[in-house]
């Protein structure tokens, strides 16, 4: 009873991106019986980039009841098992290596021994320790296949998707409205406060005026109602990610469609290749304090071998952290709007879902109060700060040593404790998995991920040649992971085919 008098009657979401309509569906399908609105400016339009995803993709579509066949062509999206970290590391062997999602369940055959080599490797033993080796999703990403298995294979794969984030709005678009969200164009041009301190309504720059009793912020990076009106501070991230800006280009697909997103290190930042139906989708992340846009634009052409091409450049700033608090009285602010980490490991979606599905449950569980307000802005902080911290290691862990930007990502002081912290257990403790469960440091990611990624770039002592081992074992267990992997591998179907069936 008290949960229906509290419960709003009349949400209204101000911004039509990726986060607008993320948020609109979640909504329409967990309270059908409330007014969901959706206002977005023709004239701003969106930010248009951000077309690779981690599994949470997956977990919103199943959630508003959407199965691949109904959006991905329709997006040109293709499947994802993961991110090919190339050049960022310049030690021998380590020059490349492959970080897949760490979900799946067919690994516990192969990590142990990833870890066992680990640890030996560690010890200065000449043993493979190299990640390339221990999972099914790196196997499956060489030879082109995709991450969905004949119906009798045992094993799940947690996979993403790459896709056209202009027509995933729209498909998003257009099934929110199917479902009852009323879009409204046009411009929001103030926000009224009434004596609360909550927001009552927003006024339009053709005079209308919106009222609602809840309101979610997706107005990207401008974050007109949380930042802005209700003066939300924002926490940057700029000491540790050093990353502002980027530069976008298209290019032309290869065929077979490759299965993963590339990362390859540059100069000054990285450049991502994101593999879609009918291009690639090509983007040099950099800091602006190393090198200019010009500088930048002309190093992603030469990367891409397009000097010749006039195909046009994007160019856009990135505003990098989050806000102190995502909720803060009647708005919840969701997308750009409460906060950004630099695309590196493609976690904005998984953001925008986790931050909307929590605030569901809190609400609920609240009776619509704000009860678990606190405890909800706390979670999504930490969560932000825990990928922040991930994200972050690969240029503390990163071994190139060849600029300026190389040589103060890796010697910067400003990271976490808890990163600091990591980095020791890597470097000292022998049962560097069970440390990391046991001091529950993990955060969104598993202890086979940090591995993946300080082992990928090669982060272990010199070999020691006089060391004494059974080589023998370690080649004969390495071989029958290998013969697993590839025999687990005969399961899955080529990508190419994958996308035709849908
Ligand atoms: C370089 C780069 C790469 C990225 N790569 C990835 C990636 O690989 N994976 C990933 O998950 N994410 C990625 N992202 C993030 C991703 O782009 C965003 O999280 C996602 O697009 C959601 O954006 P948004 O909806 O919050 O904001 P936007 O797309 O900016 O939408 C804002 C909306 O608010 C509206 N608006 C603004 N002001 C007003 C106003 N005054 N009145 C009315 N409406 C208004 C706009 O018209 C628009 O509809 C990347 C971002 C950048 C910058």
């Amino acid at each position: 009873m008290q949960q229906a008098q509290n419960k709003p009657k009349h949400i209204l979401i101000v911004g039509g991106g990726t986060a607008g309509w993320m948020a609109a569906n979640l909504l329409v399908t967990q309270w059908p019986d409330m007014a969901v609105t959706l206002v977005e400016s023709k004239d701003i339009g969106i930010i248009g980039v951000g077309e690779g995803s981690t599994p949470h993709l997956k977990l919103f579509f199943d959630a508003i009841g959407v199965a691949d066949k109904d959006w991905m062509t329709a997006c040109n999206a293709t499947y994802k098992n993961g991110i090919w970290f190339d050049n960022w590391s310049q030690i021998k062997g380590h020059e490349s290596y492959f970080h897949p999602f760490a979900a799946q369940t067919d690994d516990v055959f192969t990590v142990p021994l990833f870890f066992k080599n680990i640890r030996a490797r560690m010890q200065g033993l000449d043993v493979n320790a190299h990640p390339d080796s221990y999972f099914l999703e790196t196997y499956l990403s060489e030879q082109v296949l995709g991450p969905l298995p004949a119906e009798s294979f045992p094993f799940g794969i947690a996979y993403g998707y790459h896709f056209d984030s202009g027509l995933l709005g729209q498909f998003l678009a257009k099934h929110a409205q199917q479902k009852g969200v009323k879009r409204i164009i046009g411009n929001v041009t103030d926000v009224l406060l009434g004596n609360s301190g909550n927001i009552s309504a927003v006024k339009l720059d053709d005079h209308t005026q919106l009222n609602a009793d809840f309101f979610i912020d997706c107005s990207g990076f401008n974050s007109l109602l949380l930042q802005q009106a209700l003066k939300v501070e924002f926490s940057s991230y700029k000491d540790t990610l050093f990353n502002d800006a980027a530069v976008v280009l298209p290019s032309e697909i290869t065929t077979p469609t490759p299965v993963a997103t590339r990362s390859t290190a540059l100069t000054n930042g990285w450049a991502w290749q994101i593999p879609l139906r009918n291009r690639f989708g090509n983007g040099y992340v950099y800091a602006s304090d190393y090198t200019d846009a010009s500088q930048a634009e002309t190093e992603l052409r030469q990367h891409l071998d397009l000097t010749e091409s006039d195909v046009e450049a994007r160019h856009l700033k990135m505003k990098v952290g989050r806000v102190t608090k995502h909720w803060q009285q009647n708005c919840l602010a969701v997308g750009l709007s409460q906060g950004f980490i630099e695309p590196l490991e493609a976690t904005a979606i998984a953001l925008t879902f986790n931050t909307i599905a929590q605030f569901i449950r809190c609400f609920e569980q609240g009776q619509f109060t704000h009860q678990y307000q606190d405890a909800f802005n706390q979670d999504i902080n930490k969560r932000f700060d825990g990928i922040r911290d991930y994200v972050v290691c690969h240029y503390k862990a990163n071994q190139r040593r060849d600029t300026n930007y190389w040589r103060d990502n890796a010697n910067n002081p400003h990271i976490s404790d808890k990163l600091k912290h990591i980095l020791h257990l890597w470097q000292h403790s022998p049962d560097f998995a069970g440390e990391m469960h046991k001091q529950q440091l993990m955060g969104s990611y598993q202890a086979k991920s940090w591995a993946c990624m300080l082992a990928g770039y090669g982060i272990f002592p010199a070999k020691n040649p006089q060391a004494q081992f059974d080589k023998h074992l370690y080649q004969h267990e390495l071989n029958n992971v290998h013969d697993f992997i590839r025999r687990c591998g005969l399961n899955f179907t080529a990508h190419q085919a994958l996308l035709q069936n849908l």
